[in-house]
């Protein structure tokens, strides 16, 4: 793994977070995107080399909805970039690791992803991604 890309933190209304984080971190957001597949609304602040990860749920089946709606609102999964996410799949699924999408989707921030169930990481949701227009070797 090269490093911790983003933390993903699941909050209740983006509007409100975006305005909280900007004071936090003194500096505005510079995006937001809608991943229809996960229903689900992002926004990216940039801190150094690393990004945090806004997600607000805009459907009653979305994960970041049953998230909140069980845990409320708070970190979601710690995302770790890495250069080949299918050969890094293989390797931490051998070393018994559960893997909930071992096919990579597309996530937000033009980036391949793969999850990690949290039962096998020590209760934290982990997420592996690759940017797309990045090798592939
Ligand atoms: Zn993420």
């Amino acid at each position: 793994m090269l490093r911790v890309e983003h933390i993903g933190v699941a909050v209740k209304s983006l509007e409100n977070s975006n305005n909280l984080f900007s004071k936090l971190f003194g500096e505005d957001h510079y995006k937001e995107e809608s991943v229809e597949g996960e229903q689900v609304r992002t926004s990216f602040f940039k801190i150094g080399e690393t990004k945090i990860e806004l997600l607000e749920s805009t459907g009653p089946d979305s994960a970041i909805g049953k998230f909140i709606e069980k845990r409320g609102e708070g970190i979601h999964h710690i995302a770790y970039e890495v250069s080949n996410i299918v050969s890094e799949v293989e390797r931490l699924k051998n070393e018994g690791f559960i893997i909930l999408n071992e096919e990579p989707k597309k996530g937000a921030d033009n980036k391949l992803v793969c999850f990690l169930h949290p039962k096998s990481t020590n209760g934290i949701l982990v997420e592996l991604c690759q940017e797309i227009n990045a090798s592939f070797d």
